[in-house]
């Protein structure tokens, strides 16, 4: 490993009370490979050229467009070439692509996306057949909980919650992320929280997301004032001005949200839920207001924050899947920041 420049010697340890030879002092080399991160989301394309232990080389993002099979292999071919004309001489070069796609993965393969129609191509084997580069695909999700395991948490157990237009949950158990047999586990956006409510694209009725993600927020919000045009800090505004309708329509939400939250804490006990939400990010005040219905037996002690790394956890949970592939380790943790 030292040859592969992998790790490299800091010092002699102390041979401690057991005597005995004096133990080399190795530390890891993240600056040995190249890694290239995509977030593919159904209005924008973010990507993150980093070395493997995420420090950023050069970042590219693209909002307001609708990404669809037709254009996305375009914007990753057109990305993955302004950073190659930038790559620093290392070891081992670009070690691997990692797309984050917002719907169910599995093996690589794009199974379900209810909000852009990647799931009518097959994106693993264009992108692979561009780039002489190793190519993963997971679950948007999935990679946001591992980013926050691989560089910004002490917890061995925790659970992300990606909140968009729909919400997932990505779970990390003793370091190893939990993705089921076909790639579903943690859809806590489709749990049914009202039977019979409002259908949802995934041929459900009454799923979470249909009345706690963002996207429910936004539209009510604009219904509610009036608006054709929504964003964060204009609902922060309001809510600082303590508006009663969006006092009321923010604690609605949250309260629903605390359901999904209770649900899936008591399916696997992590440490900790951590939220990924531009809305959360903005009003940290909601996460307060989450923590307050989160009084039951089970769900009571639980942490809960917003993301340390922020909307930049999914980059760098590709960031780790490159890595964990790579150095073929299952368990990667670079720092620890909380
Ligand atoms: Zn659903």
């Amino acid at each position: 490993m030292i040859e592969d420049e992998l790790v490299t010697e800091t010092g002699i340890g102390d041979a401690g009370n057991s005597g005995g030879r004096k133990p080399i002092l190795l530390k890891f080399n993240g600056k040995s490979a190249l890694s290239i991160s995509f977030d593919i989301g159904y209005d924008y394309i973010e990507g993150l050229f980093s070395f493997l232990d995420g420090d950023e080389i050069k970042s590219e993002s693209k909002r307001k467009l609708k990404i669809d099979s037709t254009n996305v292999v375009g914007l990753i071919r057109t990305i993955v070439s302004d950073f190659e004309k930038v790559a620093p001489e290392t070891k081992h070069g670009i070690i691997g692509i990692t797309l984050a796609i917002h719907g169910v993965i599995h093996q690589n393969k794009v199974v379900f996306t209810p909000y852009y129609d990647l799931d009518t191509m097959d994106l693993y084997e264009e992108i692979s057949s561009i780039f002489p580069y190793p190519v993963y695909i997971e679950n948007e999700a999935n990679l946001t909980a591992l980013g926050e395991y691989t560089f910004s948490s002490t917890f061995d157990s925790l659970i992300s919650l990606s909140i968009h237009s729909g919400i997932g949950a990505g779970i990390v158990e003793d370091g190893k992320l939990q993705i089921g047999k076909h790639g579903k586990a943690g859809e806590i956006g489709h749990s049914i929280l009202y039977p019979s409510g409002t259908t949802c694209p995934c041929g459900n009725q009454g799923c979470l997301e249909q009345y706690a993600s963002n996207k429910v927020l936004y539209d009510e919000f604009a219904k509610l004032k009036g608006l054709t045009h929504v964003n964060t800090q204009i609902i922060r505004d309001y809510y600082l001005k303590k508006d009663t309708e969006t006092m009321i329509l923010i604690e609605k939400n949250t309260y629903l949200l605390s359901i999904g939250i209770n649900n899936v804490v008591t399916l696997y006990d992590p440490e900790i839920v951590i939220i990924n939400s531009s809305i959360y990010r903005a009003i940290p005040e909601m996460v307060e207001l989450v923590k307050v219905h989160m009084n039951g037996y089970f769900s009571k002690d639980i942490m809960i924050c917003n993301s340390p790394l922020e909307d930049k956890a999914t980059l760098y949970g590709c960031t780790a899947i490159n890595g964990q592939h790579f150095l073929n380790v299952q368990r990667l943790k670079f720092n620890e920041k909380i």
